[in-house]
This record gives C-alpha cells, sequence and structure tokens, in this order.
C-alpha cells in the first residue's frame, strides 16, 4: 500500500501534531499516560464497550452496570424543590412501560419536549423495586445519526486532571479516530508472520483498528486477544532469554552425593515422599551439569520443603561449597535455623566429626560481636550454611565458596530483587526459590517464568485432611464447649487474630481481649500469649511453652503463621477470618493436622459478609488443596496487586491481558515464544531481530515510563 505524501510513521508522529491534541492536551497525555506519539496513542486500549445497536425495552432492564438505550417518549414532567436542591423528574415510556428520569444538575438546560420520539441512553440505577435513569442522555431521535447507534462504542480511562481539560473517553475516541485513515494503510506488525498465522492470531494493524472502532463484537475479541497475546509474548520472550542466558552460565559442579547427605537421610525417622524424591533428583541433576541451576520449588503447606531444602544443601557441601538460605521474616530464619539444627544434631554427634555440619544464623538483630566469628567463617569456609534474612544480600557478607542460595520467601520476591543474587559472584552460585504456599500457574510462569518448575505435590503419609468450618461469632459458646472438649482430649489450640501495622493499636487491644476471655472462661488451663510487640525473649519463652505442652492454648498474631510446628495442635481457630486472604489462610491452616489426630480449622467471621468474603470462606471449606486455593485466590480478587512492575517483578506491564482470565493465551504465547527461543536462544538469527528490536523498546519504555510515575 502506498502512504500518503508526507506521511511519517505513527511511531515517530509526535501526539501534539495530532488532531484535536495540540501543545497543551499533549503535555497532559504524556504526563498522565505516558503517551508521546500517534502509536502510543493508539496502544491505549478501551477498558469496555457499549453496543449501541442493541436497543433495549424497559421491561428487559435487569442489569445496573450495563448502558443501554431505548427509543419511547417523554408523557410527563415537573421539578421539585428550589435552587441548588432543584430537581427535575420526568415519566419516559417506550410504549410499553414508564420509567422515572432524573436530573439533579444543570435542570435549567435540559429542554424537554412531549410528542417527540427521543433516543435514551444511560445505565440504569435501582430505585426501591423498580429502576430510573440519572442524567441520560436524550437526543431527538431525528438528530440522531446511523454512527451513533452502530456497532461497539469504546470507552477509555481518563484520570481527574485529563477530564479537567476535557480529556474525556469522548475526546479520547475522537483524537484516535483522527489516526485511523492513517493507521489504517498499514503499520509494520511486532511479530512475524509465521507465528501470527501459527497462532491464528489478526496482524497488527487490523487488530489496532478493531480494539478501537470494532466491526462486531468477533472482531472486538480476535482484536484483543492478538494484543493479550502480544503483550503476553513478548514478556515469555524476555523471561525465556533471561533463562537461557543464565543457562549459559558456567555451573559449579557438584556430583558427588556425600557422607552428609546420606548419614542425614538415614537418620530421618521417615522416608521422603516420592514427590520430595523426585525433586531432589530434578535439583540434583541441576547441580551437576555443569550449569547454572536457576529454580522454582512449589509445594503446598507441610509438604516438606524445609527438609528438600536442607538434603539440597547437603549436596553442595558434600561437594565442598557452602549454602545460604534466605527467609522473607527474621522469625521464620530463626525458625529454619532450628529446625536445621534439630535435623542435623544426629550429624553433628560427636562435634567436629568428618561429616558435621556447621549452621549459623545471621539477621538483623545479630551483634556486632556476633558477626565478627560469623564473617570469619563465612570467608575461611568454615561455616557450611548461613541461614538469615534478605540483609544476606546487601550485607558486606564474604564468601570463601558460596555455591547455593535457597530463597525461602512468603512474598513475591520480583525478577530485579532475584538479578541481585547473580551480581555478587564470577560464578553465580545456584539457585533455589521456594514459596510459602503455592502459587497459580499463570503467576508462575510470569513472576517466575525465568526459572525452572519443581513441584512436591504429595504430603507426608498419615496426615487426616484438616475439616474446615466457617462460624459466625454468634456461634461462641458451642465453639467454647469444643475447646474445652479437644484440650480435655489431650489436644492443643490455637487461636490467631489478624493484625496489620495501620491498626495496630486496635488489633493488639482484640487480641488482648480475646486472650483475656479465654482466661475468664478456662481459668483451669495454662494459655500463651504471643505478638510481634513483645521482647523476641518473651516471645520465645512463650512458644517454648507451648511447643512444650505445658501451655494448653496460644493466643496469638499472625506471628506464628510461618513455620511453627507442634504436631499435638490440632485446631486452629481464626478470629475474624474475613481480614485475611485466601493463601493466609490456608497457610495458618498448615499449622494443625501434622499428627495423628484429626485436626479442625474453625474460621470466626460477622454474620453480615460480603460476597466476596463468603466465597472466601466457601472455598476454604470446601478444599484443603493449595494449588486450588492459589488459582480462586488470584480469580477473586484480581490481578489487582500484579500491576506495575516494581511490585509484580514482571518485566514489562500488563495494560491488556489480565493473568487471572488470560491464562490460554498465556499458555500460547509462552509456547510461541518458547518455539523461537528453542530454535535461537539469544536471539541472534536475521528472522529474529524484529523481536529483538522490540524487547529493547519495551524495556526503554518501561524504564522512562516507570520513572515518571
Ligand atoms: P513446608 O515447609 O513445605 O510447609 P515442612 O518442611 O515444614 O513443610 O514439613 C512439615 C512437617 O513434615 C515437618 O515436621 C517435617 O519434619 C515433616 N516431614 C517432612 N517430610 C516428611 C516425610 N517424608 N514424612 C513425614 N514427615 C515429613
Ligand atoms: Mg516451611
Amino acid at each position: 500500500m502506498t502512504k500518503p505524501c508526507g506521511y511519517m510513521e505513527l511511531a515517530y508522529r509526535d501526539i501534539t501534531y495530532c488532531k484535536n491534541v495540540g501543545a497543551k492536551r499533549a503535555d497532559i497525555l504524556r504526563q498522565e499516560l505516558g503517551v508521546r506519539t500517534a502509536m502510543d496513542m493508539l496502544r491505549q486500549y478501551p477498558y469496555k464497550y457499549i453496543d449501541r445497536s442493541r436497543f433495549y425495552s424497559i421491561a428487559e432492564l435487569e442489569d445496573e452496570d450495563t448502558y443501554v438505550q431505548i427509543v419511547g417518549e417523554v408523557v410527563e414532567w415537573h421539578t421539585v424543590g428550589l435552587g441548588r436542591a432543584q430537581r427535575l423528574s420526568a415519566q419516559f415510556t417506550d410504549g410499553d412501560r414508564m420509567i422515572e428520569l432524573v436530573w439533579f444538575k444543570g435542570v435549567q438546560y435540559v429542554k424537554l419536549e412531549k410528542g417527540v420520539k427521543y433516543l435514551l441512553f444511560g445505565k440504569p440505577t435501582r430505585f426501591n423495586h423498580t429502576y430510573n435513569f440519572v442524567h441520560p442522555d436524550l437526543t431527538p431521535w431525528r438528530k440522531v445519526t446511523p454512527e451513533m447507534t452502530q456497532g461497539l462504542e469504546p470507552y477509555y480511562n481518563t484520570t481527574e486532571r485529563m477530564k479537567r481539560v476535557g480529556l474525556n473517553s469522548k475526546a479520547m475516541r475522537q483524537i484516535i479516530a483522527g489516526l485511523m485513515p492513517d493507521l489504517k494503510t498499514g503499520v509494520p506488525d511486532t511479530i512475524g508472520v509465521d507465528v501470527l498465522q501459527r497462532y491464528r492470531m489478526m496482524g497488527l494493524t487490523e487488530a489496532l483498528v478493531n480494539v478501537h472502532f470494532p466491526k462486531d463484537t468477533l472482531s472486538m475479541q480476535r482484536a484483543r486477544e492478538r494484543l493479550k497475546f502480544e503483550e503476553l509474548f513478548y514478556i515469555q520472550l524476555q523471561l525465556l532469554r533471561q533463562m537461557k542466558r543464565r543457562e549459559q552460565n558456567p555451573g559449579f559442579l557438584m556430583p558427588i552425593v556425600g557422607s552428609r547427605f546420606h548419614g542425614l537421610y538415614r537418620s530421618l525417622p521417615f522416608t521422603l515422599t516420592g514427590a520430595q524424591q523426585r525433586v531432589i533428583r530434578e535439583i540434583h541433576t541441576d547441580l551437576k551439569s555443569g550449569r547454572q541451576m536457576n529454580r522454582l520449588l512449589q509445594g503446598d503447606v507441610g509438604s516438606g520443603k524445609t527438609l528438600v531444602a536442607l538434603l539440597c544443601c547437603l549436596l553442595a557441601v558434600d561437594n565442598g561449597y557452602q549454602t545460604c538460605i534466605m527467609a522473607p521474616t527474621e522469625i521464620l530464619a530463626n525458625q529454619h535455623y532450628e529446625t536445621l539444627r534439630n535435623f542435623l544434631a544426629p550429624l553433628n554427634e560427636p562435634a567436629g566429626n568428618r561429616s558435621s555440619v556447621n549452621v549459623a544464623l545471621l539477621t538483623g538483630s545479630t551483634t556486632k560481636k556476633q558477626r565478627e566469628p560469623i564473617h570469619e567463617g563465612l570467608r575461611n569456609g568454615t561455616i557450611d550454611i548461613l541461614v538469615g534474612t534478605h540483609a544476606l544480600l546487601e550485607d558486606t557478607v564474604q564468601w570463601g565458596n558460596l555455591g547455593l542460595v535457597i530463597v525461602d520467601e512468603q512474598h513475591r520476591f520480583g525478577v530485579a530483587q532475584r538479578a541481585k543474587l547473580w551480581n555478587k559472584n564470577t560464578t553465580p552460585p545456584h539457585v533455589l526459590v521456594m514459596t510459602a504456599t503455592p502459587i497459580p500457574r499463570t503467576l508462575a510462569m510470569t513472576v517466575y517464568g525465568d526459572l525452572r518448575v519443581s513441584i512436591i505435590d504429595e504430603l507426608p503419609p498419615g496426615r487426616k485432611p484438616v475439616q474446615t468450618i466457617h462460624y459466625s461469632i454468634l456461634r461462641r459458646s458451642s465453639i467454647n464447649s469444643f475447646i474445652r472438649q479437644q484440650v480435655d482430649a489431650g489436644r492443643q489450640i490455637y487461636v490467631v487474630f489478624p493484625l496489620i501495622q495501620e491498626n495496630e493499636k486496635l488489633d493488639l487491644r482484640d487480641l488482648e481481649n480475646g486472650y483475656n476471655a479465654l482466661c475468664e472462661t478456662f481459668p483451669d488451663y495454662p494459655i500463651s500469649m504471643v505478638h510481634g510487640k513483645m521482647r523476641a525473649k518473651d516471645k520465645d519463652l512463650q512458644m517454648q511453652r507451648f511447643a512444650n505442652g505445658e501451655t494448653r492454648i496460644l493466643v496469638a498474631t499472625t506471628v506464628i503463621e510461618v513455620g511453627v510446628n507442634v504436631p499435638n495442635a490440632s485446631v486452629m481457630i481464626i478470629e475474624n477470618a474475613e481480614r485475611f486472604g485466601l493463601s493466609q489462610l490456608h497457610q495458618l491452616r498448615g499449622r494443625v493436622g501434622r499428627g495423628a489426630e484429626q485436626s479442625y480449622c474453625i474460621l470466626l467471621t460477622n454474620m453480615e459478609l460480603s460476597k466476596e468474603t463468603r466465597q472466601r470462606m466457601e472455598i476454604m471449606v470446601a478444599t484443603n488443596d493449595g494449588f486450588r486455593i492459589a488459582e480462586a485466590d488470584l480469580q477473586l480478587r484480581g490481578p489487582g496487586d500484579l500491576e506495575g512492575t516494581a511490585q509484580s517483578g514482571l518485566p514489562f506491564d500488563l495494560h491488556i491481558a489480565n493473568l487471572s482470565t488470560d491464562g490460554q493465551i498465556l499458555e500460547l504465547a509462552r509456547r510461541a515464544a518458547g518455539e523461537i527461543i528453542d530454535d535461537d536462544p539469544l536471539l541472534e538469527n536475521q528472522h529474529n531481530q524484529i523481536y529483538r528490536r522490540r524487547l529493547d523498546i519495551l524495556r526503554i519504555e518501561t524504564h522512562n515510563w516507570g520513572d515518571i510515575s
């Protein structure tokens, strides 16, 4: 196709000089949306469409949230009130039924006429048992142009600041409409024809035309599918290229399975589950491959990830390397340290024997004096395993021979943070990332898409599934009798209260009230209480007393969310369960069900619950499967807190794709990107330059835009 004379590629055309823009609007578009060029503008996708080809009758109205249009007449109207409080109410009929139209503002500008046919356009509001329209658009039928009632009308996101200068959705639509004639002459595609054909995706030009001004619903959907595919494809391409690049890194060789690994293995009072054995084999295959390992270890709560981590450390130590385990919080670091020392006790007997393993702990609370021997031990190689918090990364820690880093994370640890690990050494250590609870597949493929995945999909044998019950607080007395029955049968009980920083004082009061109430109800039971504001020493003492069985009930904030292991505890009571997220609830529930007895999790909530909260409770009651819960969590919450590259650790922002609903497109995008990277890992071939250039552009855009916002 020939371009008109004076034509300039849309990607290079300054938005200022586009129709309906100008300097002032251009400034605001740049500051508010990051739009600099005509192409940037075309990449502002509508967030919804309203079908203007469909006409409703009043009887059909059933949804508050959708725009509708109705043809009819105004039969009667009157104003109520005076001055600013004045309101105009009109009765509108479609010939069959009657509906009220209301105006609160600009009443004097509303001109109504009897006996005239109108096109009404607006969103119905439910009012008592009927609907009304507040501030509808009312256009006399003789002024309705064919375009107004043709196809899907796009709606664009705008900001307050944009609206103040008249840049509302309609203005955005006009600017974009002004670009259509040039767009239709064609823009260079960002994806090769071969890929588009194989995956049956629209070309870019057609997709951009149809995302803004779709011919019909099908073309709109196909256009959006293509644009989502493109977004996810480039994220996958970037992640897979990173993965391949790292896999070109030489890795420390750890072929030996030595005395420490075997020693621990033999000393275990149980055998490893099949899944534990499988993932250890997968990891060991990486460790002896001569290439650097980058792996994600997923498993449900209680599936035995900690032991797998320790065995992997021992593989490294048996080969003469040092290792570290990084935990997200100090409490968790302490617990890991204790767990490791317990597991390793048989190996370290007698002290200093050939197979002994030296573990050290380094956190924010480690004193300067304690640090010195640790730093020394790390340098001279006498410390085999260092357990600590993220401070390990920042610290001036120098290693004699660091061969394996294990990151145990509860919260997401982004791609960027992970990158720090690789910059510490010339030969980078092997990296194993562990998640506290399972994450949905779509997230695993994006947030952790640069890692190979191992999954422990089996719990140690003999575990009885925890029975979960949802009660309203009105049932407190029956819960108390249940507590009594369980404690009398020799069991122990957790009672957990939410605590968030913004609300700390109130939350602590709830906790203390709860503790006092329990002490009053059960004067004969010793009860412990722990929370984050206590001195570490007191906290440890209370945890210890509960772990020994000295106290029967532990009242706590979420400090026990991570790690603690008291097999005799068989009841988890969660107060204000509505305030916890699904994965937190699941993690808490994982604290019980570790012994031979039937265990219970009781979710206590108020009577009045939002629909979303009710669903959360239903899911908890319905399943113990962490992978299913993770999927449901993503569906319910949406990927909201994933948006924005910074938090999510995604290489590029998502503008149209949605990780909670676009799983299938993501699978296709990953496959398409995988085929390219398998064939040309570093994108060096001539025909792959299109991808390389686009990745560079996306990187620059992401960074610049990140700086502004
Ligand atoms: P995760 O970290 O995956 O939530 P843990 O590592 O805390 O799970 O393991 C939970 C409990 O199960 C621990 O007490 C651990 O010692 C025990 N455990 C681990 N593996 C096995 C196994 N194969 N058989 C029996 N118990 C096991
Ligand atoms: Mg654990």
